[in-house]
């Protein structure tokens, strides 16, 4: 009996950690399924899983590539992917730089903004007068004209109109005026002019103020003879106050005053108030602000070459880039000039070229 009931209990003690076993199991497997259905249903509801896409990695990329859209929002766990999705983009909008490369002949030297024209290097003329226009017709409102007969090279007209509005507007004054044959001369031209200024003065004198036919900077067409005409007399620029607005700020318009009393010993000619040259921005802020006349800065460009140290200048906010290119074997030279970037040549009329790159606002 005892062993009966001994077994018995033995039983039953089993049936029942089985039926424990058994619950506790169906437990477990309750809290499994709970378990990977709160998985789902995050995932589902923070976007892990496409709609009616069962597979997770397929679902991968598509939330990458939406990342450079978001890149704009503010912090979450997907900003940190943010910098690198962008980084591809940033590298393909910087493209390599190329360059053009120019062939500049002993011609082409002879043509630009920064030729210097004087008693030792005459100027080349042109074949045809194609690059001049007549001021009368086309001049603005801030200076008057001694002549319906003279004419400027184009872009310089263009120049000067501005420069002169410019004076009118800050000023009120309306006194100035290109003075009769003060612009563009003939090799003729200037030769008549010459000859009557010995006849008057003689050859010493005249030498002073008129150069010989051929190396007058008027045979350019880039510069210009400025005066006041006011109340029916005619005034020197720096004879009133109101005027030196004029050699101030013209440089900002690309014109330099050609020959300041400082500079006679080198440019050989005497002190001239009213003679403008055109030299092109930004070399006329250049010069005017290191007190340098043409001849002095194509000299001092001499030492800023291609392969070396560039000169980089600020006109009105805005930055260029030169160098000096010299004709190297006499008739033939060539210049790298980047692409892209707006740039102008101009020869120097004695030995190469100044190439100047407009960078624009830095
Ligand atoms: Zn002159």
């Amino acid at each position: 009996m005892n062993n009966q009931s001994y077994t018995r209990r033995i039983n039953e003690r089993v049936r029942r950690r089985r039926r424990r076993a058994a619950v506790l199991t169906v437990f477990f497997i309750v809290i499994l399924l709970l378990a990977l259905l709160s998985v789902f249903l995050v995932l589902h509801f923070t976007g892990r899983l496409g709609d009616g896409d069962d597979s997770s990695v397929t679902t991968e990329p598509p939330t990458q590539t939406q990342a450079p859209a978001e890149s704009g929002e503010p912090a979450g766990s997907e900003t940190t992917a943010a910098p690198e999705t962008t980084a591809p983009p940033a590298e393909t909008t910087a493209p390599p730089v190329t360059y053009t490369t120019l062939t500049l002949t002993r011609a082409d030297m002879a043509k630009g903004d920064l030729i210097l024209v004087s008693a030792d290097y005459p100027y080349v003329f042109p074949a045809t007068e194609g690059h001049l226009t007549l001021t009368y017709g086309n001049k603005s409102k801030g200076y008057q004209l001694g002549s319906a007969q003279d004419k400027l090279d184009t872009r310089v007209l263009a120049a000067f109109n501005t420069a002169a509005d410019a004076f009118l507007a800050e000023t009120g004054e309306t006194g100035l005026i290109l003075v009769q044959n003060g612009a563009y001369r003939s090799y003729a031209a200037q030769e008549d002019l010459y000859n009557r200024r010995v006849a008057k003065e003689g050859e010493e004198a005249a030498a002073k103020y008129v150069a010989l036919p051929g190396n007058s900077e008027h045979h350019t067409g880039l510069a210009m003879d400025l005066s006041v005409y006011t109340d029916g007399k005619m005034y020197g620029l720096d004879e009133l106050e109101t005027y030196q607005w004029v050699p101030k700020n013209f440089p900002r318009y690309g014109f330099v005053l050609r020959y300041p009393a400082s500079k006679v010993a080198i440019t050989g000619i005497a002190y001239e108030p009213w003679h403008f040259r055109y030299v092109g921005i930004p070399h006329a802020v250049y010069m005017t602000n290191n007190n340098l006349c043409l001849e002095e800065y194509i000299n001092t460009l001499r030492a800023y070459q291609a392969d070396g140290t560039h000169l980089f200048v600020e006109s009105d906010g805005i930055t260029y880039e030169i160098w000096y290119v010299p004709l190297t074997d006499g008739e033939v030279t060539y210049a790298l000039v980047p692409d892209g970037v707006p740039y102008s040549i101009s020869g120097n009329n004695r030995d190469g070229f100044v190439v100047t790159l407009t960078l624009g606002r830095q």
